[in-house]
């Protein structure tokens, strides 16, 4: 129907889909739960902002887990990022190795 995504029936969507459970902890959403919409990949490790990506967590304890483990994978993919790029930025440098001592050839 061309829905777009960020209606406010997107909870009651994402309900439907967990039937009624929450993805984390895995028990029923109970009358006066608080109920979050989460990004099962988080947007800074590449997920997209849609429904496909969406889940529904209880607020509180359930979503503060979550987003602790998406912090602990940010910082892994950021330092993995950096070292990526260090090893990039040592493959462009020209060693000559002199009496086995590396000695940078000047551009
Ligand atoms: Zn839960």
């Amino acid at each position: 129907m061309g829905r777009n995504p960020e209606m406010p029936n997107i909870k009651s969507l994402l309900l439907k889909k967990q039937k009624g459970k929450c993805n984390w902890c895995g028990l029923y959403f109970r009358n006066g739960d608080l109920l979050e919409k989460d990004h099962i990949l988080a947007t800074a490790l590449g997920g997209k902002n849609e429904f496909a990506n969406y889940q529904l967590l209880h607020g509180g304890k359930c979503h503060n887990e979550k987003t602790a483990i998406d912090l602990i994978k940010i910082r892994e993919k950021r330092a993995t990022d950096f070292i990526k790029k260090l090893f990039f930025e040592w493959s462009q440098v020209k060693f000559n190795g002199i009496d086995d001592i590396p000695v940078l050839v000047e551009s």
